[in-house]
């Protein structure tokens, strides 16, 4: 039955007028369809009570706002970060999740179903690829989530960095993008939204064309293609350098810089050399670096190194003058972290 409605959530607002006119309504109720979809993220027709009665009731026939539906919703006891796991028409599962910061909030995003790019200590990659998400699948974490900040705070932040390769699915990531920067829909900074990849090159050079203004973070993890590939085999198609060229010549917006993400793995890619390798590897590039401990997983094979590791490895960065963040992922406890983020679980059980 459902198959046959159109969702709306993942229209713009030229294509919400053209549905709305093919209904032989005036071209303002798209308007008003989209503030009602975007800015309050309505779920029900029943509720857009400035639409007229008959054709609120012609959207019951023909459409779905094709918002997902919340089944789950885990709270970290220990920093407030919130796990959801959303249902999507036809049955899949994604996670998204909802960190604090200070009175704003980041919400960290899903681009597949899966991912097909079996990074070894991911858990998304060992769990296989199932399918792209909509641009309306995608709009729609920020939507479900954006309605559990309490008032007074606000969605500042978001991230791509949920299940998924997003510059694998470029064309609903790219949509996406879009109707998230709408200013007058969700109206999210460009400047407040980061994309992660596993380093697609050809897609990260049509993404630096398309000039959206939005960061990029590079999932680097290796200082050289021989460890890298091992950990990443998506590294075997794009190389190091080809990756390190597109974000040389990515056009950055002013006072911006690439994130460079480094997944310290304990004895694998941690060590010294393995430091001072990165910061001559990046030396000269406009960046910042990200080292994420490593969030275990009960299926993978790593473990996190010890605190002073971390620190001796951020220091041997800091001396060569980068900008180096240890991210310490939110929601551990509830699997929320980095690389943790599965989509196959319900009310905390395997299905
Ligand atoms: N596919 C994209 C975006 C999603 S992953 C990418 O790989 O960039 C977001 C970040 O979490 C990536 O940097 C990824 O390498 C990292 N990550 C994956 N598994 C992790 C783990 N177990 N612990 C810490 N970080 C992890
Ligand atoms: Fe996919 Fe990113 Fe996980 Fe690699 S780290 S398997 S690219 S989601």
């Amino acid at each position: 039955m459902s198959e046959n409605l159109t969702p709306l959530v993942g229209m713009d607002l030229p294509e919400l007028t053209a549905l709305v006119t093919a209904a032989g309504q005036p071209p303002f109720r798209a308007k008003q369809l989209h503030h009602w979809l975007y800015r309050l993220g309505t779920r029900e027709f029943s509720e857009m009570t400035n639409l007229a009665k008959v054709f609120r009731e012609w959207l019951e026939g023909h459409c779905v706002t094709g918002l997902p539906r919340v089944v789950d919703r885990r709270e970290s006891a220990e920093d407030e970060t919130v796990k959801l796991l959303l249902e999507l028409s036809d049955g899949e599962l994604v996670e998204s999740v909802l960190m604090r910061e200070r009175d704003w909030w980041t919400v960290c995003v899903s681009s597949q179903v899966g991912c097909a790019l079996g990074c070894t200590f991911c858990t998304t990659g060992a769990g296989g690829f199932r399918r792209d998400l909509t641009c309306g699948e995608i709009v729609g974490q920020v939507i479900e989530a954006r309605r559990l900040v309490p008032d007074g705070e606000f969605l500042r932040n978001i991230v791509f960095m949920g299940m998924g390769e997003p510059l694998l699915n470029p064309t609903a990531v790219t949509g996406a993008l879009r109707i998230l920067t709408d200013p007058d829909g969700m109206a999210v900074a460009s400047r407040r939204i980061t994309l992660s990849t596993a380093g697609i090159v050809p897609e990260l050079r049509r993404l630096s064309e398309k000039d959206l203004g939005i960061n990029i973070a590079i999932s680097l993890h290796g200082v050289c293609d021989e460890e890298r590939n091992k950990i990443m085999p998506i590294g075997r198609r794009w190389p190091i350098a080809e990756i390190l060229a597109a974000c040389r010549e990515f056009g950055l917006r002013p006072r911006r810089r690439i994130t460079f993400e480094y997944v310290l793995l304990g004895g694998v890619n941690d060590s010294d050399a393995h430091a001072r390798a990165l910061g001559k590897l990046l030396r000269g590039m406009p960046c910042k670096i990200n080292l994420i401990p490593y969030n275990p997983s009960k299926v993978l094979p790593y473990r996190r190194p010890s605190m002073d590791r971390v620190n001796r490895f951020q220091d041997i960065l800091l001396h060569q003058n980068y900008t180096v963040c240890v991210r310490f992922s939110k929601g551990l406890d509830v699997d929320g972290a980095c690389g943790q983020l599965a989509g196959r679980h319900r009310n905390g059980a395997d299905s």
